[in-house]
């Protein structure tokens, strides 16, 4: 039975770049050796990583005076590295469910964080938007894509001071002015990679401006000055990214991968507005492309487990929702077909009319 990968994270990933990426495992480059078994500091492994920046920078047209760094730790480890880095005395955040309380936790550990808003009261189901953002805060932090309750911000929001971002789940999935961020960072493994690659995309002129000692590792400096090669780094993960972004570019770019991908919500997102059964959770003006999150109405509550069982056998995977919101979670990234969507659409319907 063909499988539709809904998985929230590790996810789908274009079967090229998995077929491109197993080839280079067996044979890289024709070189008679494994990618796995060469050194990071190789010609070979150079190359890849010098064309892995280079489309970084051209796909999502970062301008000069950025570096891009290709890291270990996971967007969790950005958690405290960002605040080792920018945090002087205070930091402000956007508190738009579990990543951002995360983010905001450790940032708690250097000194004064302003919550500017929160939407916990309503389940963070709406991204907050009326709220003030201190200028004199050293950075304003915010989770462009909530994972895990189906909010996304959507545009690229000004900000008084540096404005960081968590793209752990929506990086490369429409173009964006760069220019707007301070740093943008994500885990590799939603949009682009295997897990083990965390991605930092760091404004210069931001660092070395605080006052503290900044372990080696920990210091944004440490891997500017060394290319991301001041220890070893994830090389798998990094080949793998380098297929995505070179599919990305010869399908079109971020333009084109925007259009694919509000297609894609708009036919699960009508799907379910549609329907007598289904209903999503998230505000309608907040509304993910990249996670789809829905439940059943309360009269339908005891279906939840039927249909997720129902649509397994239909080769359905990944739709079961986060614990914190239940019910049902689509994750729709770039990699997932139209087709997959179109497949879980048609699955509700039968459903819906067996049942209701
Ligand atoms: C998955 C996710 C994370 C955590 O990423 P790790 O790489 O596992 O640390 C952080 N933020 C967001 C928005 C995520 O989706």
């Amino acid at each position: 039975m063909k499988k539709h990968n809904f998985n929230a994270g590790p996810s789908i990933l274009p079967r090229e770049v998995i077929e491109k990426t197993a080839q280079a495992v067996l044979d890289f480059n024709g070189s008679g050796l494994s990618v796995l078994e060469i050194s990071h500091r190789s010609k070979d492994f150079e190359v890849v990583m010098n064309e892995t920046v280079a489309l970084f920078k051209e796909l999502l047209n970062i301008p000069e005076g950025y570096s891009v760094l290709f890291l270990g730790g996971g967007a969790s480890m950005q958690f405290c590295m960002i605040p080792f880095n920018l945090f002087e005395k205070k930091a402000a955040f956007l508190n738009t469910g579990v990543w951002a309380n995360k983010a905001m936790k450790e940032a708690k550990g250097f000194g004064e964080v302003v919550e500017v808003a929160s939407s916990k009261d309503a389940n963070y189901t709406f991204i907050p938007k009326d709220y003030v953002i201190p200028t004199d805060a050293d950075y304003f932090h915010i989770t462009t894509n909530n994972t895990i309750y189906g909010t996304e911000i959507l545009t690229d929001i000004d900000s008084p001071v540096p404005l960081i971002a968590d793209m752990s789940s929506d990086i490369f999935s429409r173009p964006m002015d760069v220019s707007k961020y301070g740093l943008i960072y994500g885990g590799a493994q939603k949009n682009l990679a295997p897990a083990g690659l965390t991605f930092v995309i760091v404004k210069d002129e931001l660092l070395g401006k605080v006052s503290r000692y900044i372990p080696t590792m920990l210091n944004y400096k440490t891997h500017i000055a060394d290319g991301s090669m001041f220890n070893t780094p994830p090389v798998l993960p990094i080949y793998s990214a380098l297929e995505t972004l070179r599919l990305l570019k010869a399908n079109g770019g971020l333009a084109e991968m925007e259009k694919r991908n509000i297609a894609k919500a708009e036919l699960l997102y009508n799907a379910i507005d549609n329907s007598k059964i289904f209903v999503g959770t998230a505000a309608k003006e907040d509304r993910s492309r990249m996670n789809i999150c829905f439940v059943m109405k309360p009269e339908y509550k005891e279906l939840e487990a039927d249909f997720q069982k129902f649509a397994s056998e239909r080769g359905m995977v990944g739709i079961k929702g986060h614990r914190s919101v239940g019910g049902f979670r689509a994750s729709t990234y770039n990699a997932l077909p139209i087709e997959s969507v179109q497949a879980l659409v048609d699955c509700m319907q039968e459903f819906e009319k067996l049942k209701a």
